[in-house]
């Protein structure tokens, strides 16, 4: 953070504002080297290069889909991989017309929650992304494609929430004037539902959005998909729900992946259309993407349509999300787990 740095500079004897001029480099210049940085003493580009490296992740692979949307695959210091998608416009996630370009990152390698249809948590959590790690991600997009992200969504692997420290770190990063300048609205994290993360991120002061991965709409379905609902259940859940969304005034999004006959029977669908309506919430509908090793389907598109519809009758607003990356893998983990598998030359 800016005032972290500028005290780390007065440490070492250098006068305060040279932390500005190093995130200019940074954040707005996006310098890749010390040594590029030209307002700065050369007796200090050499200091900085010496005890501090810029940037640790490497592009692994970058998979581009039909419908355009692209994937990245990164390489962490220790070789653990983690996986990036840019989505360029995304209307069906966001029911508007827009030009949109939102990336969706990763918080941790893997992840300890193990959801039934997430490729993300198979093997299991490895370790925390650091707050650097989370935004690096952004930098090596925007680089690699020439274009600002508008839209940042923490839906990618690991689950952000338990992460908590370095996320907001992060976040207050991405959000400062000084670092990459996104603001809070347009900054949505996502969770399988950890309550009590939930009422503290309600209690720090950024409008950031809220997405809970819901995918179940009674207890009893919702636990056999998210195993977390038993540490968790609906009604812990849901008081979460409804105290992040007073603190804030603003709408929350619930996620619910389709499932062929686990959760899209119409008593689901009427249970879900209880739990938005009460807290004034849109949902996401997600057809579900085949995980290999996973023995779920999507079900036929009339069923989707018909529990949309269940929504619809009780004035809830829903999109149910277009094919987007089907080709390349899109749901999280995937690529990393196939790059994992059967490594790459
Ligand atoms: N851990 C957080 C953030 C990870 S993103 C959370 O669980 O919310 C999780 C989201 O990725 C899910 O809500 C869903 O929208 C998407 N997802 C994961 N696996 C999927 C699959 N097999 N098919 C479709 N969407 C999937
Ligand atoms: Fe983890 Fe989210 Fe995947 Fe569940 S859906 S295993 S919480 S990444």
């Amino acid at each position: 953070m800016l005032g972290e740095l500028a005290a780390k500079f007065t440490e070492i004897g250098q006068p305060g504002f040279r932390a500005r001029q190093l995130l200019d480099w940074v954040y707005r210049k996006r310098a890749r080297s010390f040594a590029a940085m030209s307002d700065l003493p050369a007796a200090l580009r050499t200091i900085l290069a010496e005890r501090f490296t810029l940037g640790s992740i490497e592009t692994v692979r970058r998979l581009g889909s039909d419908d355009t949307t692209q994937k990245y695959l990164f390489r962490l210091p220790d070789s653990q991989l983690i996986e990036t998608v840019l989505i360029p416009a995304s209307p069906a996630l966001y029911g508007e017309a827009s030009d949109r370009r939102t990336l969706c990152i990763s918080t941790q390698v893997g992840c300890a929650y193990g959801c039934k249809f997430c490729a993300s948590g198979l093997d299991g959590w490895k370790r925390n992304l650091r707050a650097g790690e989370i935004i690096e991600q952004i930098l090596r997009v925007e680089e690699s494609c020439g274009e600002k992200v508008n839209n940042l969504v923490f839906m990618g692997m690991g689950e952000p929430l338990a992460n908590y420290e370095q996320l907001l770190r992060a976040i207050g990063i991405i959000n400062a004037p000084w670092g990459i300048g996104l603001g809070a609205r347009h900054i949505t994290v996502s969770t399988s539902g950890l309550a009590p993360q939930i009422r503290q991120l309600a209690d720090q002061p950024l409008q950031i959005r809220l997405a809970i991965s819901l995918h179940g709409a009674t207890d009893p379905v919702r636990t056999q998909i998210m195993p977390v609902n038993r540490k968790y259940p609906l009604a812990i859940l849901l008081d979460a729900c409804r105290y992040y969304h007073a603190r804030k005034k603003q709408k929350l999004t619930f996620e619910y992946i389709l499932i062929d006959r686990v959760n899209d029977t119409e008593e689901q669908a009427v249970a879900l259309a209880g739990i938005a309506a009460d807290l004034d919430a849109k949902v996401n509908l997600i057809p579900y993407n085949t995980v290999e090793g996973l023995t779920w389907t999507r079900p036929p598109l009339a069923r989707q349509q018909a529990f949309q519809g269940v929504l619809r009758s009780r004035g809830v607003q829903s999109t149910l999300r277009r094919e987007k990356g089907h080709d390349i893998a899109a749901a999280c983990g995937q690529l990393r787990r196939q790059t994992m598998t059967a490594p790459v030359a």
